[in-house]
């Protein structure tokens, strides 16, 4: 195919999903690959914060149906088969057509109209979470996911000669993707596991099915052009539990990587395989004395009801130290939180959020806004309205189990010590994510040292643990149980050892 015919197979795959022109994304795909820059990025995490009540999502995009080709396959066996043949092929492709491959991806995915697109058709399809954060996520996936500069060599040299390490690829990778993030984790785990030279299976959510397909099809629309080996990235048409088990168990895939709760991170680790397990989180913050407290109201406030509390990092639950409570709660009413303190309205609450057996949430209201959920028991509040706050106890349900929907509980306690004592209780050793507000140096030190979370974000939301208004890159795959943390590239490639002997050290 030239460059013509390329161009145009493009443009008729797009014009099956876009209500514009087609001429118009494929010009952007020609543009060169971005460099992310922190003023760029801090720009645009301004604009999208300050816009983020106020940006109303366009009219639903209805979910083009997925396509056969494009990277998706009618079995996992065929879907296997061709990334096999594609890593072979991708061994023969040097470190810089591996950058650029990477950096088309990146390029692809900050094209303003696709991401619209894919925050568009994420809450749509998915009926969780909200616009303005979708695609401020996609957004941070793209900008800010390391590519092959991950990959950091490491040297030996003295009298014995010269000896190297390098990051090699796995080789196929089955990557189990979560609802809660479709896109944002199969643009962070696609360039991160191709930037390691590696080719993957993606086996999304079911419930996020055609978006999930969607972006593996720019994906692969996107390589194409660059002149990548094909079907470095694949799916299946049919994401199901059938199909994730399958891709468990293929010994053609060398390396696992799961991106959700206890029972997929359970499974990958105990497969007998490499694997990556990114598990579940019950982020507690602290509130102490020293704090700032009307910036820490707003800091939670804003972390809790980022894309509704779907992030697995979001804040869950406020413990606070008796003497600020009350203003605490103040601030945080100030800052867009609705105090629910009528008894019966709790217990309407509970009924309606929790499961049957009281074990967990009831998914009908995972990721929902606030003002939707309050709707449902009888209360009408204003469009500002984005967490529901309330006072409880520390061994409430809604403390304990992690909902994914802005309801914040806050339990009060008579001091700092107690208050960490009950953060670490409550975070269950997920090793996951824990948020302070303290001016306190010694009693920040102690409840890092305490909680042992993969990320601990001091005076701020929970999203700068992620890169978003706070310094270093982001992941959408936290590694807590099997230990990698905030996982790049490098995660994703064998540490190997190449030993010269008698030669080559210069010294
Ligand atoms: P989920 O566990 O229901 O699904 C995640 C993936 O695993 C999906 O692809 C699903 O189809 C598959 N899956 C789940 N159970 C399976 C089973 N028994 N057999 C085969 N496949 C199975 O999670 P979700 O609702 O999509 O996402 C939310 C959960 O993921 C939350 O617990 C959240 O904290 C966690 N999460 C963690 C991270 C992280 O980086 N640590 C990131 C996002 C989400």
């Amino acid at each position: 195919m030239n460059d013509d015919e390329i161009t145009q197979a493009v443009s008729r795959v797009l014009s099956k999903y876009t209500k514009t022109t087609p001429e118009a994304p494929v010009q952007n795909l020609a543009a060169p690959a971005a460099q992310p820059d922190r003023a760029s990025i801090e720009a645009i995490v301004a604009s999208v914060l300050a816009s983020r009540t106020a940006a109303p999502a366009p009219a639903p995009v209805s979910a083009p149906a997925p396509v056969a080709g494009d990277g998706a396959f009618a079995t996992m066996d065929e879907a296997i088969a061709a990334a096999q043949q594609a890593q072979i092929h991708y061994r023969h492709c040097s470190m810089q057509q591996r950058a650029r491959f990477v950096d088309g991806i990146r390029q692809l995915f900050l094209q303003e109209e696709i991401l619209q697109q894919l925050a568009s058709m994420a809450v749509e399809e998915t009926g969780m979470g909200n616009y303005a954060d979708k695609l401020l996520k996609n957004r941070v996936a793209a900008q800010k996911t390391p590519g092959v500069e991950d990959l950091i060599t490491g040297a030996m040299s003295g009298d014995n000669g010269l000896t190297i390490t390098e990051y090699s690829a796995y080789g196929v990778i089955g990557s189990i993707t979560p609802t809660t993030n479709p896109t944002e984790t199969i643009i962070n785990n696609s360039i991160g596991m191709l930037a390691a030279g590696n080719a993957v299976v993606f086996s999304p959510h079911p419930r996020s099915r055609n978006v999930s397909l969607y972006a593996v099809a720019l994906i692969n629309q996107q390589l194409a052009r660059l002149g990548a080996p094909a079907n470095l990235v694949v799916t299946v048409t049919q994401p199901s539990l059938d199909n994730t088990n399958a891709l468990i168990k293929d010994p053609r895939v060398n390396m696992l990587v799961a991106t959700g709760g206890p029972a997929i991170v359970r499974t990958v680790m105990s497969s007998g395989k490499k694997a990556i397990g990114a598990g579940a989180g019950n982020p507690p913050a602290v509130v102490d004395e020293t704090a700032n407290i009307e910036k820490a109201a707003q800091d939670i406030i804003n972390g809790c009801s980022f894309d509704n509390n779907l992030p697995c990092v979001a804040e869950k639950e406020v413990i606070v130290v008796n003497e600020v409570a009350d203003y605490l709660i103040h601030c945080m009413k100030k800052s867009g939180a609705w105090l629910l303190c009528d008894k019966q309205h709790i217990q309407q609450l509970q009924a309606l959020v929790m499961n049957e057996k009281g074990t967990g949430p009831n998914t009908a209201f995972v990721g929902k806004d606030a003002r939707y959920i309050l709707q449902r028991i009888g209360i009408s509040v204003p469009q500002e309205i984005k967490v529901i706050l309330l006072e409880t106890e520390s061994d409430h349900p809604f403390v304990v189990h992690e909902l994914m929907m802005p309801i914040l509980p806050v339990v009060r306690v008579a001091n700092v010590d107690d208050a960490i004592d009950l953060a670490v209780k409550v975070e269950h050793g997920n090793r996951h994510t824990a948020i302070m507000h303290s001016t306190n140096v010694a009693k920040l030190t102690k409840m890092a040292q305490l909680i042992q979370t993969t990320i601990f974000v001091k005076n701020g939301p929970s999203y700068a643990g992620l890169g978003v208004g706070g310094e270093g890159h982001t992941t959408f795959t936290i590694a807590g149980p099997t230990g990698e943390g905030l996982t790049s590239a490098r995660h994703f490639a064998r540490s190997r050892r190449c030993v010269m002997v008698e030669a080559l050290n210069i010294r």
